[in-house]
């Protein structure tokens, strides 16, 4: 075939987690919707199973098959992992995190195969594959990254990593003002990653990440302009000197079908008709949705105030709950689930969370933090209450707290990956943090109507001519223009 008249090949490599599984796997939706792109999605036979009925409507959508799966075996026991281990959601102790971690370095080598064997145009891979940066440079191609958070948190990971702040306070609760930012934004050092405070196997993986992110053609941002333009200027202007971050989101919004919003990511546990009848019932506005993200990071003690704090706050509820933690089997208070039947929805693992979020009868968010969730809010016009836990977390946090100001903190002082080393927030806390989210008064009307207009305004962005659907045109503008220059 001609090769001008061959559709622009795009390959997407997600990193195997469901916080970047899921984004990821929008974006490339995104691409296939568009006319003369072909794409291709690298993954294992587990995740594809979960990513396969999308695409399959996808195309049904755009009307051509122009999506491929392709698989790559993850060589787990060779990693030290149990076999079938294949995505971050399996994993449940740190030494599991690096054998996932070490076992996804080893691909670096099928994938490079698969590469040479399909020649696509552009590689768009998660900032955890910093080696696809080689296997794109290796076959003359574009690398673009995905970090899969906010202009935001990438501004401050990068004033942090570059000014060191956190070394001058004399103690890990000392606030400290994260230098040259377009706001005033004070954090602690309790609150930045470990691997950022001192030096662990992980701040290795970090440093490569980075590496390889200076040697990239340019990254993809899920976000959109009108969130934070001061940080998508300053990030361009100040911190890659470039206009090659380009701004897609929120990529949650290209699942218009009701199918697409409850299985994404995953089957959900719980039939999506009967979640959303549940909701149809209540008030507009009035229930609390509670979520931690796909992970299931809360141990048991934590779970239990959790449960305490919705019973007594007597609110309708949605909680998303499952321990993970198997040395703490009782979680739920004696009698809970009767106490609170007809008041409060428990589903005890994946839950529709898109579709939840945009029912009309959910007014607040109890959320971790992960950059998906919060975004997924952001576009529904929904009012937070931020628990971060770990990552990038408490960095999200002070945007939807400090910056824009439709959050409410309940008061998480500590970054922590592991339940045992996390302070207990007692359930006062929590209730509090609830009311102040759900209740009445100048303040919390002042929350809800700056998160109804961002969430418009988030709609308009990925409309046609809106400023992220224009920058996705300019990306694969670019990406063309690329192709042409290297002939
Ligand atoms: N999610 C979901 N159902 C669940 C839990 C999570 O659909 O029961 C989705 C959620 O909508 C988001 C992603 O999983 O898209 C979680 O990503 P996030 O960045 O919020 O957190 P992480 O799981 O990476 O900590």
């Amino acid at each position: 075939m001609d090769s001008e008249a061959r559709p622009l090949h795009v390959l997407f490599f997600p990193m195997m987690a469901q916080g970047h599984m899921i984004p990821m796997t929008d974006i490339a939706k995104m691409f296939a919707l568009r006319e003369e792109v072909q794409v291709s999605i690298v993954t294992t036979p587990l995740n594809a199973t979960r990513i396969q009925s999308t695409i399959d409507r996808t195309a049904q959508l755009s009307g051509h098959h122009n999506t491929t799966i392709h698989l790559l075996q993850l060589p787990c026991s060779e990693a030290g992992l149990p076999d079938g281990c294949e995505n971050l959601d399996m994993v449940t102790t740190q030494d599991m995190i690096m054998a996932f971690f070490k076992a996804i370095s080893l691909l670096h080598h099928p994938f490079e195969q698969l590469v040479e064997r399909l020649r696509p145009d552009c590689i768009i891979s998660d900032m955890f594959l910093p080696w696809t940066v080689d296997v794109a440079e290796k076959f003359n191609i574009p690398r673009l990254a995905f970090h899969g958070t906010s202009f935001f948190s990438l501004c401050v990971s990068e004033s942090i990593r570059k000014h060191s702040p956190h070394e001058s306070v004399a103690s890990d609760t000392e606030p400290f003002l994260v230098p040259k930012l377009p706001h005033p934004i004070e954090m602690t050092r309790s609150q930045i990653p470990e691997h950022v405070r001192t030096r662990t196997p992980f701040t290795d993986i970090e440093e490569k990440v980075k590496e390889a992110d200076l040697k990239s053609y340019g990254e993809v941002v899920n976000s959109f302009y009108e969130l934070e333009p001061d940080y998508v200027k300053h990030y361009r202007e100040e911190v890659i000197g470039s206009d090659r971050a380009w701004h897609i989101g929120p990529v949650s919004l290209c699942n218009k079908d009701e199918k697409d919003m409850a299985e994404r990511g995953n089957k959900a546990l719980i039939d999506a008709n009967q979640c959303m009848h549940w909701l149809d019932s209540r008030e507009p506005g009035s229930v609390i949705y509670v979520c931690f993200g796909s992970l299931f990071l809360i141990g048991g003690a934590q779970l239990m105030e959790i449960a305490l704090a919705l019973e007594e706050s007597d609110r309708p509820f949605i909680w998303v709950a499952k321990n993970t933690d198997q040395m703490e089997e009782k979680w739920m208070p004696d009698g809970f689930e009767q106490r609170t039947k007809g008041k409060g929805l428990i589903i005890r693992g994946w839950a529709p969370q898109v579709m939840i979020l945009n029912h009309q009868a959910v007014g607040g968010f109890v959320t971790h933090c992960g950059w998906n969730s919060l975004l997924e809010g952001v576009a529904a016009g929904v009012p937070m209450a931020t628990w971060p836990l770990f990552a990038e977390q408490f960095c999200n946090e002070k945007l939807i707290t400090s910056v824009l100001r439709i959050g409410v903190e309940v008061g998480a002082k500590v970054w922590a990956k592991d339940a045992k080393d996390r302070q207990v927030i007692g359930r006062e806390e929590i209730k509090r943090a609830m009311a102040q989210l759900m209740g009445g008064g100048d303040e919390a009307d002042e929350r809800r109507r700056k998160a109804s207009e961002l969430g418009e305004m988030a709609k308009r962005a990925v409309e046609k001519g809106g400023s992220s659907s224009l920058d996705l045109d300019r990306l694969i503008d670019d990406i063309k223009m690329y192709g042409q220059q290297a002939k």
